[in-house]
């Protein structure tokens, strides 16, 4: 699948400062703690799971996406490349559940959506996947996987006369469970909450997840040594990932409600496949975003549209900055009148990027690098630029190359650039 066309990235001159830090810190979801994520050098290969696609892009979606927009553009100024890959989950139960409640062709929905989501991602400047997949175009790869973990014996059918799906024996992983942290009675009673099947009977274990769902009446279906069927989820992300990034990469980043099941359930597949070795080095997860008191969802329908707030002709720079005034990790709740605070932020940009002179840009360079290099704080990235866009406005400051160097450094780093 065509990603959408990257964005130019400034390349920043390196810093003089000895005491900033030259490698990214994350928060690791596995360690619960800051961490080291990505290489010294070479390159860096992070997996984010992409949409199901219907209601793109809500704003909880879009700021996951941003999130890990400022870890590949942390990445890129620290000189290393970035292997970036990204899923489209195009056939799925709740894609196929919209698509009948409307009367659709759930694939005109998924193509429409997917496009709709390329759009606003441009617009906002995300730097798109080196590898965009969709789930329909790489059903041979999880084939090949269930046909690896069959050879395993950590595949089996479910005893159902009707209809005997494939399952991954879960629980049975070494180190599963070590993401989400969760009691077992917790995970079947999330696994329950989000789209798992505890209950089902015939299965060995009740945390053992969805590989390939044979073919029902009226529901897509493709052939394969495993009886025509249907990819499971979790399965999908753990052989795109691997296929494109090995066995073992760099960061795997979505949602906190992404912990579990799905996150869990791919590393796990993921050992099954590795023979032991670990899936992600690291796990980042981002913050839920809320509306009129409710974590933003599909399911609940209470949804801020990036391509809604765009047309009513809010500029794609002043979204992103409305995003990137919150920290990924924390839950926060969107307000319409988040839009005004990041258009007068945006105005006093403007205008001191467009003023003759400035305090020199070095300094500001360096703390905009401190900030993101430190767990994305793109909160404190942005109180920075203020600071520098307040002086340059007073007038202080008599460097004349400053405004186009900080303006260039915004762009880079975090992705705010004005049309
Ligand atoms: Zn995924």
């Amino acid at each position: 699948m065509d990603a959408w066309p990257p964005a130019p990235v400034p390349i920043l001159p390196p810093s003089h400062d000895p005491d900033l830090d030259g490698r990214a810190h994350v928060f690791d979801t596995v360690t619960r703690g800051l961490r080291i994520v990505g290489p010294e050098q070479g390159t860096a290969g992070l997996y984010v799971c992409g949409i199901t696609p219907y209601d793109a892009t809500h704003l909880g979606h879009a700021f996951t996406y941003l999130t890990f927009d400022l870890l590949h553009r942390v990445w890129l100024d620290l000189g290393l490349a970035v292997d970036y890959v990204q899923n489209i989950t195009d056939v799925d139960d709740p894609l196929l559940e919209r698509a009948a409640e409307t009367g659709q062709d759930w694939e005109e929905l998924a193509a429409e959506q997917i496009e709709l989501f390329r759009t606003d991602m441009a617009a906002l400047r995300v730097l798109p996947p080196r590898h965009y997949m969709a789930a329909t175009e790489t059903l041979h790869l999880v084939i090949d996987t269930i046909t690896d973990l069959r050879s395993k014996d950590l595949a089996y059918q479910v005893a159902d006369d009707e209809y005997p799906d494939w399952y991954f024996r879960s629980a049975s992983v070494e180190h599963f469970g070590v993401i989400s942290q969760l009691t077992r009675e917790q995970m079947i009673a999330i696994f329950a909450e989000r789209g798992g099947d505890p209950e089902r009977l015939g299965k060995d274990d009740a945390l053992d997840s969805l590989l390939w769902r044979l073919a029902r009446a009226d529901e897509p279906a493709w052939d394969s040594p495993h009886g025509r069927g249907r990819p499971g989820w979790h399965v999908e992300c753990t052989s795109i990932a691997q296929r494109y990034l090995g066995e073992t990469f760099s960061v795997q980043g979505g949602g906190r409600d992404l912990i579990f099941p799905h996150h869990e359930m791919c590393a796990a597949v993921g050992r099954g496949v590795a023979n032991g070795a670990r899936f992600a080095h690291s796990y980042v997860h981002v913050g839920m975003v809320g509306l009129d008191g409710e974590k933003m969802s599909k399911s609940r329908g209470n949804l801020e549209l990036v391509s809604r707030l765009r047309q009513q002709g809010v500029d794609a720079s002043v979204i992103r900055l409305a995003l990137l005034a919150h920290h990924y990790r924390n839950d926060w709740e969107w307000f319409a009148t988040d839009i005004d605070s990041a258009q007068r932020r945006a105005d006093a940009w403007r205008s001191a990027f467009a003023s003759s002179h400035g305090t020199p840009a070095a300094p500001i360079i360096d703390n905009l690098r401190r900030a993101l290099r430190h767990d994305l704080d793109a909160p404190r990235a942005l109180a920075e630029v203020d600071e520098w866009t307040s002086a340059a406005l007073a007038g202080d400051g008599t460097d004349p190359d400053a405004p186009r160097q900080v303006a260039a450094a915004v762009d880079a780093l975090l992705g705010v650039r004005f049309g």
